[in-house]
Order: C-alpha cells, then structure tokens, then sequence
C-alpha cells in the first residue's frame, strides 16, 4: 500500500498521472473558467453554445456569434505550445523555492529557450492578484536588488540616497503568521512608503520597521497605527517582539532568486519578478496544497494579456 501523503504534496509524477492528454489540460482549463457551463468569454452568454469537434477546446456562440476558449482573454491565448506544457511550467514555476530559469524549463519541456521564457513571464502575470488587506502585526522594509553602480548609465540610476548603489528599491509589508505584499517603487521617501502602508495595512493594526526616516510619518496618520522600530543605524535588531525580521526573510529569498537561479533581471520585469516571489511565498504560507496553488494561478491569468512586443520593447 502507498504510504500516505500529505495534502500540499502533488509530485511531478502525479502531474503526469492527472494530465496525461492535452484534453484532460484543456478540461482542467475549462473547469477553473468556467465550471461546468461554457460561458461565453464575450458575451457570457450559456444557451447556443456549441462545441467545436475539430478543434478541441473551441466553442461558437451562437448569440453574439463569436469563438471562444478557455484559455480566450488570458496570456495563454495566442500561444503555440501544448497546453501540457504549461501545466508543467506553472508547476515547476509554483514548487521551485527561488523560482525557475528560462534555461532550465527549456531543458525540462523540450522547448526553444525563446518559448521558455516567454511561458515564464506569462505565467508570471498569473501571481500580482489582489490580496486582502494585512493586519495585526505588520513588518514593513525595503530593500535593494540588482546592477552594479558602475554598469548603470547615469540617467537610470535611482534617487534614493543612502547608499544603494544604484539598485532598484523594493518595499514589502509582512503580516506576523500571514501573507507578504512587495512591489518595486521608484523612490524609499515618506511619499511612497507611507501610502504604501496606508493602502495594504489596516488601521489599528501594529506597524514595526527600522528607523529609517521615510517611516517617522507612520503614527501620525489620523493615529491609525502603533507604530514600534529598532535601531538598525545603532546595530540594534532585535527589541522584544519588537523586529522586522520575517519580512528580511523575504528579502534573503528573493536575492538568492536574483543571483542564483536568474542570475539578475532589468528594472522593466522587476515588477513580475517580486509578484512571482511573493505568490509563491504566499501561497506556501497559507499550507495550500499545490493543485490549489495552480488554480490560483491560472484563476489570476484571466484578463492578463500580453504581448511578445511588449515584454521586450
Ligand atoms: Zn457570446
């Protein structure tokens, strides 16, 4: 008898065994569109709905006269690729900690490394959902990722002052025990980090970060926040449960994804990048099983498009 397993454990091989056909992909597609009803990706229309025999996966509406898919409206649209593979890319994407390179998915799907990692970046567009607001403790930081100074011309690199070297800001907010939200930003000034806050924390929520000085305005919004910091400047870190701690975890996670799986990324995808980091973080956190971390990604590819030109423009 196989021993049991734990539930947030899909293993490639019960991939495999779950989408064996490119049918079983495209019935899987249309179970997470739509349920059990085609609804028209136009129209939304249900009642002259007809299957398309030749083309597996394609339906005519009758009401607005239009063909549709599943996948109709999503990144995954006008792609030539088997929809096997994308399965497989979204799951290796979802279950590699530090992410996954164009160059090792070329290698794992058979496919050019163009394809590769274009599959990457639409997928990616599948992780920057929404979430829910965070609350209770709170950890907020930024941080620095990328380039080197002296390889940066002068115009593109960034006003932050305090020693970033030209790298490209990143700020995040973690929840004690909850989800993280990271975004790059243009600036670490009050004027950015504090709407930031305001935005994704809710009120009378606790609020820790270091000392900086884009932080200082924190408590004096309308006193929605017990705002707590540690002196990082004076070599202090830790102060009770006073920390930021969790959220340098993310920080650690994301630059060991930088050097060693992307071996860096330019400021245009840096947006995607921490979107992809923060979905896996979240979605790891949460201890939803990897069936679920699928739906939830391909759920947030609908009404994402992209084009090819435009990721590379
Ligand atoms: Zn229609």
């Amino acid at each position: 008898m196989p021993a049991k397993r734990k539930a947030d454990t899909l293993s490639l091989f019960d991939l495999t065994q779950r989408y064996p056909t490119k049918q079983s992909v495209i019935d899987y597609l249309e179970r997470i569109r739509w349920g059990d009803t085609p609804h028209c990706t136009k129209c939304g229309g249900t009642d002259r709905i007809k299957a398309q025999a030749k083309h597996p996966g394609r339906y005519w509406c009758g009401d607005c006269r239009s063909y549709f898919t599943a996948w109709t409206g999503t990144p995954l649209e006008d792609a030539k690729v088997d929809p096997r593979k994308w399965i497989f890319a979204a799951y290796l994407l979802m279950t590699a900690r530090k992410g996954i390179s164009a160059m090792q998915l070329k290698h794992e799907l058979s496919v050019s490394y163009p394809t590769a990692w274009y599959m990457l970046h639409r997928l990616r567009l599948g992780c920057g959902g929404k979430l829910e607001a965070l609350g209770g403790t709170v950890e907020v930081d930024e941080t620095y990722v990328g380039g080197k100074e002296g390889n940066k011309h002068k115009g593109k690199r960034l006003d932050v002052g305090g020693g970033s070297g030209g790298k490209e800001a990143v700020v995040g907010i973690r929840e004690r025990g909850g989800k993280v939200v990271a975004k790059a930003v243009e600036r670490t000034d009050s004027a950015t980090l504090v709407p930031f806050v305001e935005d994704n924390v809710e009120p009378g929520s606790k609020v820790y970060t270091d000392d900086a000085a884009a932080y200082k305005p924190l408590p004096n919004i309308i006193n929605q926040y017990e705002h707590d910091t540690v002196a990082h400047g004076a070599g202090e870190y830790v102060r009770g449960e006073v920390h930021t701690n969790s959220i340098e975890a993310v920080w650690a996670v994301l630059k060991r994804g930088y050097h060693g799986i992307y071996h860096g990324w330019s400021k245009k995808h840096m947006r995607a990048y921490v979107d992809e980091f923060t979905f896996r973080l979240n979605e790891g956190n949460c201890e939803i099983d990897t069936s679920q971390r699928l739906d939830s990604l391909f759920r947030g590819l609908v009404g994402k498009t992209i084009t090819y030109r435009e990721l590379t423009a």
